[in-house]
C-alpha cells in the first residue's frame, strides 16, 4: 500500500475526527475561524494548518496522515503540512486545526510539470535483481524489477537484454504479491546466447528503467580441494537405523574427533494406537481405538457387538480374553435399539484407560448393527522397524570439543518425507572425518570449530514415510480428537516440527502455521509441544559456542536466513537483521552457494537467496528463527534440491522429496560442499573475532 492508501484507509477505518478530537473534548470548536481555504468534492490539495497542540499533531501521526513537512516557527505553532481532500479538510478544520496556506492544488501540478510528460499515468521502475551466471556452458539471467505503479494489477513489464556481441531479445516479467501486498515483477532465469552486458526494463505504463549491467552471480569459488580428497560416502537412501548405524561406526572409526550427543527428549516411536471400525464405515460404524499403542500388546485385540436375544436389556460390555463384546440394548419386543452413538459414548465411559471410541463420520445417530469380531491394529506396515521411542543422536566432530571452539550446527529432515536431506549432513560429517589425516585445510576446520551434526531429526515420521506414506511430513504424534482420529485421516496426523518453535509462531499469530491436527502446517498443541522440536533447541542452548546453523530441507533449490515469518495485517515481518547483518548473510551465502555450484554446476537463483520471508513463504514458528532471535545464532536454511534445466522443452523441472536416487545422491555431494563452505564461514568468524 503506498502511503496515501494506508492515510486513505486508516481515515476511513478510524476516521480522523476520532483521531484528533480525542482528548480535547472542550476545544473550542474553530469552524468560524476557518479561512477561506475550500477545495472542490475529491480534490486533493497541500494545506499548512495551524494545529491546536502538540498532541494532536502526535494523534495525526500516529493514524497515518500523509505529513509533507512540519515546519518549526519561532512563536512556537504547532504547524504541519498535510496532503488533504475535501472531507478530510472539513474534519479537521471542525477538530480545531486552523488552515493558514493553500500550498498547492492538485490541478496546479499539470501546468507545472516539465515538457515531454505526456502520458500522467507512466511508472517508474528499478531493478531490484540483475544478475547472471553460466551453469554446464549454459548462460542464464535472472533479474526482479519493481514498478511505482504498485496497486495496478494490469502493468506489464518486459525485459531487454543486450549481449556483448550486439544481440538483443526480450521477455515479460509476472507480478508478485504476498499476503495481499506488491513485492516486485520477476520471470524464472532464462537461457541467453552469452552474457549480458545490459539489461532495460519497459512497462505497459510507459515506464521505463535505467540501463543496468547485470552482476554475475554467486561471485565467489571455493577454494580447490587437493588431489586424493575423499568424498562420496553415500550409497543409498538411509531410513533411520542406518543413520544409526552410520552415527555408530563413525564414532568407532574416529574416537579421537568424535562424540555421539544422545538428545534429551524420546521420541514417540514409529508407533499408533490400535484401531478398527466396528461396522461398515459406508453405512454405520463406530471407529473403537486403544488407549495404548499396538505393539503395547492392543494389536489384536477384537470387538464386537452383539444381540443379548432378550427383551428390554440395557446397553452392556464385557472385555475378558483380548475380546470386547458389547452387547447392544433391546426393546420389549427384543428388538436391538442402540445407536452407534450411544454404543461409542459407552465404551470410552465404560473403559477410558483402554479404549476410546467416537463414531464415524456420517454414521452419527445411526442403529448399532451387530458386527462380527474386528481386530484392532495399528496399521504399521515397517515390520522392521523398532517401535520403541527413538532416541534422536547428535554427531559432534572436532579436534577440540569442550566449547572453546566457535560451534557450526547443522540438521536434516525435520520433514520426514525429505529422504535426501540425511544425505547431505551425513556426507559433510564423512568428508570433515576421512579427510583429516590427509588434507591440511580440513584439518585446519576440524582443528579449530565444533560440528554438530543430526543427520534426522524427526526419525519416527521417516519411517512412516519409508514404510507407510511417502509424503509423511510431520511427525508421529496424533493430537487429534473426536472423529479426526478416524483411522482414514491416518496419513494427515502428525505435528509439522518446523512450525513447533517459539519465535513468530502461528500462537503468536504469525503466518504459515495452522491449528488444524490434519493441515500439512499444523503447528502443535503449544509451542516445542514435541520431543523432536525440543530436541533442537536443546543441543543449541547447551553449547552456547554454537554460532552458526543450517536447516537442512528439500526441495526446490533455496538458500535462506531470518526473517522467517510475517503478521498477516500489513505483512509485519519478525525484525529484519541490521545492515551489517544482512550483508554478512548475503556475503556468506555467497560463497556458500559457490561451493555448492562447484559440484555439478548447480546454482542457487538469486530471487531464491534471502530472507525466508521474502524469497518462499511465512512459515511461523520455523527453527531457524528462533534458534536467531533467542539464541543468537545466525540460523540458515537448504532447500537442496534445485530445478533442473531441461535443454529440449527449454524449462526448468522440479525434482522432489525422493527423486531417483542418482539425483539425490547428487544432492548430498554439491550441498554437502556448501556446508564445508558454511564450516569454513564460521573459522573465518572467529579467526576475525580472535585477531
Ligand atoms: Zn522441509
Amino acid at each position: 500500500m503506498s502511503s496515501r492508501a494506508r492515510w486513505a484507509a486508516t481515515a476511513a477505518a478510524l476516521t480522523l475526527g476520532a483521531a484528533l478530537a480525542a482528548p480535547p473534548a472542550n476545544a473550542e470548536p474553530a469552524a468560524t475561524a476557518a479561512p477561506a481555504i475550500s477545495l472542490s468534492a475529491g480534490e486533493h490539495a497541500l494545506i499548512r494548518f495551524r494545529l491546536p497542540d502538540q498532541a494532536t499533531l502526535d494523534r495525526l501521526v500516529a493514524s497515518g496522515a500523509d505529513l509533507a513537512a512540519r515546519p518549526r516557527t519561532d512563536s512556537g505553532a504547532v504547524l504541519a503540512d498535510l496532503v488533504v481532500d475535501d472531507a478530510q479538510l472539513r474534519t479537521l478544520t471542525a477538530s480545531g486545526a486552523v488552515p493558514v496556506q493553500l500550498i498547492e492544488r492538485e490541478s496546479d501540478a499539470a501546468a507545472r510539470k516539465p515538457a515531454g510528460i505526456t502520458r500522467l499515468q507512466a511508472d517508474t521502475l528499478q531493478f531490484l535483481q540483475a544478475y547472471w551466471w553460466t551453469t554446464n556452458g549454459k548462460t542464464f539471467l535472472q533479474t526482479q524489477v519493481a514498478t511505482t505503479a504498485t496497486d495496478d494489477p494490469d502493468v506489464e513489464i518486459t525485459v531487454t537484454w543486450k549481449t556483448a556481441d550486439g544481440t538483443t531479445g526480450t521477455y515479460p516479467l509476472v507480478r508478485f504479491e504476498d499476503s495481499g501486498e506488491y513485492q516486485y515483477h520477476y520471470a524464472l532465469p532464462q537461457p541467453l546466447p552469452g552474457k549480458p552486458v545490459t539489461v532495460t526494463a519497459s512497462s505497459s505504463l510507459g515506464g521505463t528503467s535505467r540501463a543496468v549491467t547485470p552482476a554475475t552471480w554467486p561471485g565467489a569459488t571455493p577454494p580447490p580441494t587437493p588431489a586424493g580428497y575423499q568424498k562420496d560416502f553415500i550409497a543409498a537412501y538411509m531410513t533411520p537405523a542406518d543413520i544409526a548405524a552410520r552415527i555408530k561406526r563413525l564414532a568407532r572409526q574416529y574416537p579421537k574427533l568424535v562424540d555421539v550427543i544422545n538428545l534429551p527428549n524420546k521420541t514417540q516411536g514409529y508407533r499408533r494406537n490400535a484401531v478398527a471400525y466396528l461396522g461398515d464405515p459406508a453405512v454405520a460404524a463406530v471407529v473403537v481405538e486403544s488407549v495404548k499403542f499396538g505393539d503395547q500388546s492392543m494389536n489384536g485385540v477384537q470387538v464386537r457387538t452383539v444381540d443379548p436375544g432378550a427383551p428390554n436389556r440395557a446397553l452392556s460390555a464385557s472385555y475378558a480374553d483380548r475380546v470386547l463384546t458389547v452387547r447392544l440394548a433391546t426393546d420389549g419386543a427384543g428388538k436391538t435399539i442402540s445407536t452407534t452413538d450411544d454404543v461409542a459414548a459407552f465404551i470410552s465411559a465404560k473403559y477410558p484407560q483402554r479404549f476410546r471410541a467416537v463414531v464415524e463420520t456420517g454414521s452419527a445417530g445411526l442403529p448399532m448393527p451387530v458386527v462380527a469380531p474386528v481386530r484392532l491394529d495399528d496399521g504399521l506396515k515397517g515390520t522392521e522397524v523398532s517401535q520403541k521411542p527413538w532416541t534422536v543422536q547428535a554427531l559432534r566432530i572436532g579436534k577440540v570439543r569442550d566449547g572453546s571452539k566457535i560451534g557450526v550446527l547443522a540438521y536434516s529432515q525435520e520433514h520426514a518425507r525429505e529422504w535426501a536431506t540425511p544425505l547431505v549432513t551425513l556426507e559433510l560429517a564423512e568428508r570433515l572425518l576421512a579427510n583429516y589425516a590427509t588434507d591440511p585445510a580440513t584439518r585446519e576446520l576440524v582443528d579449530n570449530v565444533d560440528v554438530f551434526v543430526v543427520p534426522t531429526v524427526n526419525p519416527d515420521g521417516a519411517n512412516y514415510s519409508f514404510n507407510d506414506f511417502n509424503f509423511q511430513r510431520k511427525n508421529l504424534v496424533n493430537h487429534c480428537t473426536g472423529a479426526n482420529r478416524d483411522p482414514r485421516y491416518r496419513d494427515s496426523w502428525g505435528v509439522d516440527l518446523n512450525r513447533n518453535y517459539t519465535v513468530g509462531s502461528y500462537f503468536d499469530g504469525y503466518v504459515g502455521g495452522n491449528a488444524n491436527c490434519l493441515s500439512g502446517t499444523y503447528a502443535g498443541t503449544a509451542e516445542l509441544s514435541e520431543a523432536e522440536s525440543s530436541n533442537v533447541i536443546a543441543l543449541a542452548s547447551a553449547h552456547p559456542n554454537i554460532r552458526f546453523a543450517m536447516n537442512v530441507h528439500s526441495y526446490g533449490g533455496y538458500f535462506m536466513w531470518p526473517p522467517g515469518s510475517y503478521k498477516a495485517e500489513g505483512r509485519v515481518t519478525l525484525p529484519r537483521p541490521t545492515i551489517d547483518e544482512s550483508k554478512f548473510f548475503l556475503d556468506s551465502a555467497r560463497r556458500i552457494v559457490g561451493a555448492i555450484a562447484a559440484e555439478r554446476g548447480t546454482v542457487t537463483w538469486p530471487a531464491y537467496t534471502g530472507p525466508v520471508a521474502d524469497v518462499l513463504y511465512s512459515a511461523a514458528g520455523n527453527s531457524a528463527d528462533q534458534l536467531y532471535y533467542e539464541l543468537g545464532i545466525d540460523a540458515w536454511d537448504f532447500e537442496v534440491g534445485n530445478d533442473r534445466w531441461n535443454e529440449a522443452t527449454q524449462e526448468w523441472e522440479g525434482v522432489g522429496f525422493q527423486p531417483p536416487f542418482d539425483e539425490a545422491h547428487a544432492e548430498a555431494q554439491e550441498y554437502a560442499g556448501g556446508l564445508v563452505e558454511l564450516v569454513r564461514v564460521a573459522k573465518n568468524a572467529q579467526d576475525q573475532a580472535g585477531s
